[in-house]
Parts: C-alpha cells; structure tokens; sequence
C-alpha cells in the first residue's frame, strides 16, 4: 500500500491549565508542550530558539494564542514578545514517552 507523506497538521489546539499548550496532530499523536519550554526555544530573530536568561512569570505567561492557516501557531506574551512556531518546530518540542523515547531518531528525516 503507497503510503502517502501529507503535511502534519494540527486538529485541536488549546490551553493547559496556566502553563502549558496541548495540541491534536492529524496523525493522531498529542502534544502536550509547557510554556517554559516553548518561550526557551521561540525561534524568533532575537531568541533564537535559545533563551538561557531567568524567565519572568510574564515571559512564560500567554497573551494569545492563535493557528495561523494551516502551518503555523502564533503565541503573544503577557511581557509582549511573539512568537510563531510552524508546525514542525512545535512537533520537534515534544517530549512525550513515545518523543523522547527515540534518542536514535535522525533529525534530518529523509
Ligand atoms: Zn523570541
Ligand atoms: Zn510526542
């Protein structure tokens, strides 16, 4: 049987309690990604996807959040940064039992 590769795309997105994003991907997987982490790896020109520096409760805290289209999530923050993930950048901060349980996984996929 042909296996076709469709773009991921997220069914449902929505807020976790106070600290965290939890989202329905189309291939049936959930994530479920703290704010912590997401606002430390934002991939925003001046982040960089590596925020090292002490968070204040307000960088960690959303403001909005948004899909765009079909293959971005836009995050604002109550400090007033923003932030826009695709899909694929959100995916790789999973770390569920099945995410993290695959050290060997290669990253550049094929
Ligand atoms: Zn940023
Ligand atoms: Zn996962």
């Amino acid at each position: 049987m042909e296996q076709q590769r469709k773009p991921l795309r997220i069914s449902d997105l929505n807020e976790v309690g106070r600290y965290a994003v939890g989202m329905h991907w189309s291939d049936g997987h959930e994530s479920i990604l703290p704010l912590d982490s997401l606002r430390r790896h934002c991939p925003c020109l001046a982040c960089r996807g590596e925020v090292t520096a002490e968070l204040s409760e307000d960088s960690r805290r959303l403001h909005q959040l948004m899909r765009l289209g079909d293959a971005a999530v836009f995050m604002a923050w109550r400090d007033g940064h923003e932030t826009i993930y695709t899909l694929t950048q959100l995916r790789a901060l999973c770390r569920c039992a099945y995410c993290a349980g695959e050290p060997e996984k290669p990253i550049t996929g094929a």
